[in-house]
C-alpha cells in the first residue's frame, strides 16, 4: 500500500510517500524557518502564503523522489489538527483536491499523534506505552494503550516547552529557533542558579500538568540583573526544563506501572533531556524510546505513516465535509473523526 502524506499545520511544507512494505520512499520539507527567524516565531499570513507557493512543487518533488505516479498511490493522508487554521487549510485544500481527482480515500490525521507514532518509523514499541509530547506549541503526557486509544493526562497550562525554549533564546539574544541553540550553549555553562522547577511533585489535579511561563519571567529576571554568563543562564533554565519533563513522566511510569515511554516533538531532539531520560530509565526499570532527530521537528513522513495505520487497522477515512481545528486535542479528535 502507497500512502501520500501532507503536512502544513505551521510552518514547514511537507510531502512524503510511504509504502508499507519498503517504508519511507520520499520525505520532502519545505523549511520556512529563516523567513520567520526575523520576527522570533512564527507569522501565521506568511506562513499561508508560503504554503500556498510550495505545496505543489513540494508534491512534485516527493513524487520524482519516491519513483511514483500520482496514479499509484492508494491514499492521502492530511493534517486536520491542531496548528495555525490558515496553514492546515492549505494541506487540506490540497487533499481535497487531489481525493476529488483521482478516487482515493482521504485519511485524517492528527499532528501530536503523528509526532507520537514517528517512533514506529525506526522501531517497534509495545503497547501501552506513556507519550511525552514536547514541541514549540505543546507538552503534553499521554497514555497510549493502543492505536485510536488515548488517555490524556496533562499539559501545560501556559507555555510549551519548546516555546519556553525560543523565548529565553530571544530574551538572551541568541536566535529562532531557541531549542537548539540553547542546547548547544548550555554544554558551556553550569547550573549556577536553582530556579523553580513549576509543579514538579504536585499531587492532584496539576500532578501532571505543566507551566513554564513562570520559569521564562524568572529568567527574565536573572538576565536583567546582568551578574551570569549567557551560557550558565542556558544551562540554569535547561536544567529546570529537563527535571519537570522527566519527573512527571517517571511520575506517570510509576503510577500506572508502565514500561516503556515514547518522547515525541521537536524537543525530543534536546541531548540534556535524552541523557536524563536514559539515566531515569535505567534506575527505574524503563525504557525511552526517541524518533531520530529528522523525525522529531515536523515532517510528513510521521503524517502519511499514521495514515496508513489509520487506513490499515480501523479503516477510517474522510469525505469533503471537515475542516481544520487549530486546537483539538488527540482523544477529542478520534471522537471527532468516528462522526464524520
Ligand atoms: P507543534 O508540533 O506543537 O505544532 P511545532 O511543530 O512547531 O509545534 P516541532 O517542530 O515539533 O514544533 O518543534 C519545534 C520546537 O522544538 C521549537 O520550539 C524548537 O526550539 C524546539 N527544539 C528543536 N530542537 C531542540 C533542542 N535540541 N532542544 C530543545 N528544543 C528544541
Ligand atoms: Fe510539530
Amino acid at each position: 500500500m502507497i500512502i501520500l502524506g501532507i503536512e502544513t499545520s505551521c510552518d514547514d511544507t511537507g510531502v512524503s510517500v510511504f509504502h508499507s512494505e519498503k517504508g519511507i520512499l520520499s520525505n520532502v520539507v519545505s523549511s520556512q524557518v529563516k523567513l520567520h527567524a526575523q520576527w522570533g516565531g512564527v507569522y501565521p499570513d506568511l506562513a499561508a502564503r508560503e504554503h500556498t507557493k510550495n505545496i505543489i512543487p513540494v508534491l512534485d518533488n516527493a513524487l520524482k523522489e519516491a519513483g511514483i505516479d500520482l496514479l499509484d498511490i492508494d491514499g492521502i493522508a492530511v493534517t486536520v489538527a491542531p496548528g495555525l487554521i490558515v496553514s492546515l487549510v492549505i494541506g487540506i485544500s490540497a487533499a481535497k483536491a487531489l481525493k476529488w481527482s483521482l478516487k482515493k480515500p482521504l485519511i485524517p490525521v492528527h499532528h501530536i499523534e503523528a509526532h507520537i507514532f514517528a517512533i514506529f518509523l525506526s522501531e517497534e514499541v509495545e503497547f501501552p506505552f506513556v507519550a511525552l509530547v514536547v514541541s514549540g506549541g505543546h507538552t503534553e503526557l499521554y497514555i497510549i494503550k493502543g492505536f485510536e486509544d488515548y488517555l490524556y493526562l496533562g499539559g501545560t497550562l501556559d507555555d510549551a516547552a519548546g516555546e519556553a525554549y525560543d523565548k529565553v533564546a530571544r530574551m538572551l539574544g541568541l536566535g529562532y529557533p531557541g531549542g537548539p541553540i540553547i542546547d548547544k550553549l548550555a554544554k558551556e555553562g553550569k547550573e549556577v542558579i536553582k530556579f523553580p522547577r513549576p509543579l514538579l511533585g504536585e499531587k492532584g489535579k496539576n500532578r501532571f500538568n505543566f507551566s513554564f511561563s513562570g520559569l521564562k519571567s524568572a529568567v527574565m529576571r536573572e538576565i536583567e540583573k546582568k551578574i551570569y554568563r549567557k551560557e550558565d543562564i542556558a544551562r540554569s533554565f535547561q536544567e529546570a526544563v529537563v527535571d519537570v519533563l522527566v519527573g512527571k513522566t517517571v511520575d506517570a511510569v510509576e503510577e500506572f506501572g508502565i514500561k516503556n515511554v515514547v518522547v515525541a516533538g521537536g524537543v525530543s531532539a534536546n541531548s540534556r533531556l535524552r541523557e536524563k531520560f536514559l539515566k531515569e530509565g535505567k534506575r527505574k526499570n524503563f525504557s525511552v524510546h526517541f524518533p531520530p532527530l529528522y523525525l522529531c521537528t515536523d515532517n510528513a513522513a510521521m503524517i502519511a505513516y499514521t495514515g496508513y495505520r489509520r487506513l490499515k487497522e480501523k479503516g477510517t477515512t474522510i469525505g469533503y465535509d471537515f475542516e481544520g481545528k487549530a486546537r483539538l486535542r488527540l482523544d477529542r479528535f478520534v471522537q471527532y473523526i468516528n462522526q464524520k
